[in-house]
């Protein structure tokens, strides 16, 4: 609970949401039977997990698939891009964070969740003792559609063998999709993404285990839906340390 207590606290700080804090007022303590002032603070969390250098067996597979996209023109998206956004992290990650396409930030600097909604992103994984360099980042789309529009179904049809790719090359423990879109389509559905959170699906034939939150821009936008995050953020958590205990994959 305190772990609980002290990560909720972390994050509802980051973004700016007022803790509201049950005043109690204790009763007098006679002095003989006061206890004694702890000198050492609880154990506040586990210990953030250490990146880790890239799984050597697959780096060239990564290399060669990162070369792929670079020069992809499956569809009309290579035509108005200004680079393709691969994916960046952890190549041995527990953790593989999925969300939409690059905006106008990604496409300029070439890496997913960046700009507002990727420092927001940032939080959200530090506050899941889960920090950005331990964890995978990737998007459905690996090219910007133009004024940040909706990808085309077309579009999503010919990007998603990378990214599937990519789940290949990682095998995470567990998924988070961040947003209706990413989330629609991984799990192949059409219900709204407030229906999908809350649950721990499974993705692809490996049954990857997938969790589903709102998009740091969408939170940005509406500050009423960051408690439900943390409630998300809570699931991945529970769900990964119930994975750990498992072999990898099982
Ligand atoms: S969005 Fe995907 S399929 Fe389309 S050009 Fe870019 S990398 Fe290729």
């Amino acid at each position: 609970m305190v772990r609980d207590a002290a990560l909720r606290a972390q994050y509802l700080q980051t973004l700016g949401i007022e803790q509201w804090q049950l005043r109690r007022v204790a009763p007098a303590i006679p002095p003989a039977q006061r206890p004694a002032m702890p000198t050492a603070q609880p154990p506040v969390a586990a210990p953030s997990p250490k990146p880790t250098p890239p799984a050597p067996a697959t780096s060239g597979a990564w290399q060669e698939l990162a070369a792929e996209v670079h020069g992809c023109v499956r569809c009309g998206l290579h035509a108005t891009r200004t680079q393709t956004v691969f994916g960046v992290g952890n190549l041995s990650a527990e953790l593989l964070v999925v969300g939409e396409a690059p905006g106008a930030d990604e496409d300029r600097q070439g890496e997913p969740f960046v700009g507002r909604a990727g420092q927001l992103l940032n939080s959200m994984l530090r506050a899941m003792r889960a920090p950005r360099d331990t964890v995978y980042i990737a998007n459905l789309l690996k090219c910007r559609p133009p004024s940040n529009r909706d990808p085309a179904p077309g579009e999503v049809a010919s990007c998603q063998p990378y990214l599937q790719r990519q789940i290949e090359l990682l095998r995470p423990r567990l998924m988070l999709a961040v947003g209706r879109i990413a989330a629609q389509n991984l799990l192949a559905t059409d219900t709204p993404i407030s229906k999908l959170r809350g649950v721990v699906h499974r993705y692809g034939t490996a049954g990857t285990p997938l969790i589903v939150t709102y998009h740091p821009a969408y939170l940005l936008r509406s500050p009423t839906e960051k408690r439900k995050s943390w409630v998300d953020l809570r699931l991945v958590c529970g769900e990964l340390a119930r994975l750990r205990a498992l072999p990898r994959n099982s």
